[in-house]
């Protein structure tokens, strides 16, 4: 299964966790708030699901790539 990983800008807490961990992949917006970097290469899986379950707030949401279902990263 192939994931994607999308910042929740509603839930962020600006903790800053995803973009120390990869900067290529997020950034700061001018609020400060956690957003996807436009053309990123998607993360491995397994780095996606690590990443969405250290977020501090749940902001980290995972899709499937080809359903769009929303994944249960704890029940994976
Ligand atoms: S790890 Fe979560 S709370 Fe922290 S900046 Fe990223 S999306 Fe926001």
């Amino acid at each position: 299964m192939t994931y994607r990983i999308e910042v929740d800008q509603e839930i962020c807490v600006s903790s800053g966790r995803c973009v120390a961990e990869y900067p290529e992949r997020f950034r700061f917006d001018d609020e400060e708030v956690a957003e996807g970097v436009p053309g990123a290469p998607p993360l491995p899986d397994d780095a996606t699901l690590r990443l969405a379950r250290a977020c501090p707030s749940g902001a980290l949401l995972v899709f499937d790539a080809q359903s769009g279902d929303e994944i249960d990263i704890f029940g994976t």
